[in-house]
C-alpha cells in the first residue's frame, strides 16, 4: 500500500501542474476517444510504471474541475481540507449502515445532521440522512411523503392519483423521481413562475384545488432554494401556508443554494424554511466538498424510520437504532460521505463555511456590475444569484459556449428560461477570486474578437 501511496502522490503533481499550464484540457472527439487514449482492458496485466504513465495520460485529458477556467456547473474548485477527509474516508473504507462496522463515523454523520437541522430552525429531536446526490435526496422527500399520507401504498403498490406540486423552474429530478416511484411523471403539476423565476404561490393554491375537485390526492410539494437556472428562491412562506391550508408536505430542495443557512448575510433568501417538512442539501455544490455529499433532515424522525427501515437480522445485530443508520438509508452498503463535510467544517468552523457561501455571492456581484457596465453585454439573471445568465454581443449561447470548450479557453454552459437562451456562468468554483471573474470576461472577449468573429466572418 505505502507504494501505491507514493504512485498516487506522483500522480496528483501531474494533476496540479496539469491545473496550471493547461486549465481546459483539449476535449477528445468521442469517435477518437479510444484510439488516443489506452483505455483497453485486458486479459494481462501491466507494470506500475507503464499503469502510472496510462494514468497520467488520462489525467492530462480529464476536464480540470478544479482549475480557474471552470464555469461550467454547480459544482467546483477543491478545499484541501475537505480532499483530505474524502480520501481518508476511501482508506478507512466504513460502510454507514451499522455502529458496528462504523463507529465514530456515525457520530461524525449526526452531528452533521444535528447541527444542519439546526441552522434550518427545526426541533431538537430532528433527524435525516446523507444519499447518494440531490436527485436521491428529493426522492426519499417524496416517498416520506407519501407514506405519510397514504401509508398502505408501501405494501399494496400504488392505486390512487397522488399529485405533486413543483415549479416548472425546478430540478428535473421531480419528475425523474416521480416516474421512479410509481407515482407518475402525469401527477406532476407544473406551479408557473414569475419573472424571477419564483414559484407563483397562488397558482400553487389553483392546482390543488383543481386536482381535489378532481378527486386526486395532493401529498407533495417541492420549493427550490437556487433553482438549477436562474438560482432563484421560491418564497417559502408563501408557499408553505398553502401547504399548512391543504395539509400537504412541504420539502425544499436547496441542493445547489442551500448553503444560504450558514449565511447571516444571506439566510434570509431561504426565510421560512424552518416551515418546511424536510429540507435537502448538497455539501459538494456551495460548501465546496468533493462529490458527492447530500444531505437530507426532516422534522419527521418517525417518517424517517417508518419508510426507509427494513428488519434484517443479518445485519443488526448490535447497538440500537439510533446508531444504525442502516434503519434511515435508501442503500444497504453505504460510502461515508459524511467525513469531508466534518473535516472542513472542523477546520474552518462554521464561520468559515458562512465566508464560503458569502464570497460566491460577492463574486457573482462583481461579475454581474461587470456586465451591467458593458453594452455588448445583456443580462438575464437577479440580484442574489450565484448564476449569472448573460449574453455577448448577441451571440448565440450554444455556439459560444462549445467553441470556447472546443477550443480550450474556458468550461462554461448555457441555458434557457422562458423564451431566452443564455451562457451561464457560476461563482461556485471554490478556488475563484475577484480577478478571476475579470480574466473569465477578458478571455472571452479576446476569444470571439480574435477567433470567433472571424470564423463567423
Ligand atoms: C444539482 C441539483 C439537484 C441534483 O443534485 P445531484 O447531487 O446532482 O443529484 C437537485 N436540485 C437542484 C436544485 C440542483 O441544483
Amino acid at each position: 500500500m505505502q507504494k501505491d501511496i507514493a504512485l498516487f502522490s506522483e500522480l496528483c503533481e501531474v494533476l496540479l501542474s496539469e491545473e496550471q499550464s493547461q486549465p481546459v484540457a483539449k476535449p477528445i472527439p468521442t469517435s477518437d476517444l479510444f484510439s488516443t487514449l489506452d483505455l483497453s482492458l485486458n486479459h494481462e496485466g501491466i507494470v506500475d510504471e507503464e499503469l502510472t504513465s496510462k494514468l497520467g495520460d488520462i489525467i492530462k485529458y480529464t476536464p480540470k474541475t478544479a482549475s480557474k477556467s471552470f464555469f461550467n456547473q454547480l459544482f467546483g474548485g477543491r478545499i484541501g481540507k475537505a480532499t483530505l477527509g474524502d480520501l481518508l474516508a476511501v482508506m478507512l473504507n466504513n460502510s454507514m449502515y451499522t455502529y458496528k462496522v462504523a463507529g465514530p463515523q456515525v457520530g461524525i454523520e449526526k452531528e452533521i445532521i444535528h447541527q444542519i437541522s439546526r441552522l434550518v430552525g427545526y426541533p431538537e429531536g430532528s433527524d435525516g440522512t446523507l444519499a447518494p446526490g440531490g436527485s436521491m435526496t428529493n426522492m426519499m422527500a417524496m416517498l416520506m411523503a407519501r407514506d405519510l399520507k397514504a401509508p398502505e401504498v408501501r405494501t399494496e403498490g400504488q392505486t390512487k392519483k397522488m399529485m405533486v406540486y413543483t415549479s416548472e423552474a425546478s430540478h428535473y429530478s421531480i419528475a425523474k423521481n416521480a416516474a421512479l416511484t410509481g407515482i407518475g411523471r402525469n401527477q406532476v403539476r407544473l406551479v408557473r413562475t414569475n419573472d424571477k423565476g419564483e414559484m407563483q404561490a397562488e397558482h400553487l393554491s389553483e392546482l390543488i384545488q383543481n386536482d381535489l375537485n378532481e378527486g386526486h390526492i395532493p401529498f407533495f410539494v417541492n420549493a427550490t432554494a437556487g433553482t438549477t437556472v436562474l438560482g432563484a428562491f421560491d418564497n417559502i412562506r408563501a408557499v408553505s401556508k398553502v401547504c399548512k391550508t391543504f395539509n400537504l408536505w412541504l420539502h425544499v430542495d436547496g441542493a445547489y443554494c442551500g448553503g444560504v443557512i450558514f449565511s447571516e448575510r444571506y439566510k434570509h433568501l431561504a426565510d421560512g424554511v424552518e416551515l418546511s417538512d424536510s429540507f435537502s442539501i448538497n455539501g459538494h455544490k456551495m460548501l465546496g466538498t468533493p462529490l458527492g455529499c447530500s444531505i437530507i433532515v426532516t422534522k419527521h424522525k418517525e417518517q424517517l424510520y417508518k419508510s426507509f427501515s427494513n428488519d434484517a437480522e443479518y445485519l443488526y445485530q448490535t447497538d440500537g437504532d439510533d446508531y444504525n443508520l442502516g434503519k434511515t438509508s435508501l442503500q444497504c452498503g453505504r460510502r461515508n460521505d459524511a467525513l469531508k463535510l466534518w473535516t472542513l467544517w472542523k477546520s474552518i468552523g462554521t464561520s468559515g463555511l458562512e465566508q464560503l457561501v458569502d464570497k460566491q455571492f460577492q463574486l457573482a456581484t462583481i461579475a454581474r456590475d461587470y456586465i451591467k457596465s458593458n453594452p455588448d453585454y445583456t443580462l438575464y439573471s437577479f440580484d442574489d444569484s450565484i448564476s449569472v445568465c448573460f449574453n455577448y454581443k448577441d451571440i448565440p449561447a450554444k455556439e459560444l459556449c462549445t467553441a470556447l470548450y472546443e477550443s480550450a479557453e474556458l468550461m462554461v454552459g448555457f441555458g434557457q428560461f422562458k423564451d431566452d437562451e443564455f451562457v451561464r456562468m457560476v461563482t461556485i468554483n471554490s478556488v475563484l477570486e475577484p480577478d478571476d471573474i475579470y480574466a473569465f470576461f477578458g478571455k472571452l472577449e479576446t476569444f470571439v474578437e480574435s477567433k470567433l468573429l472571424k470564423t463567423l466572418a
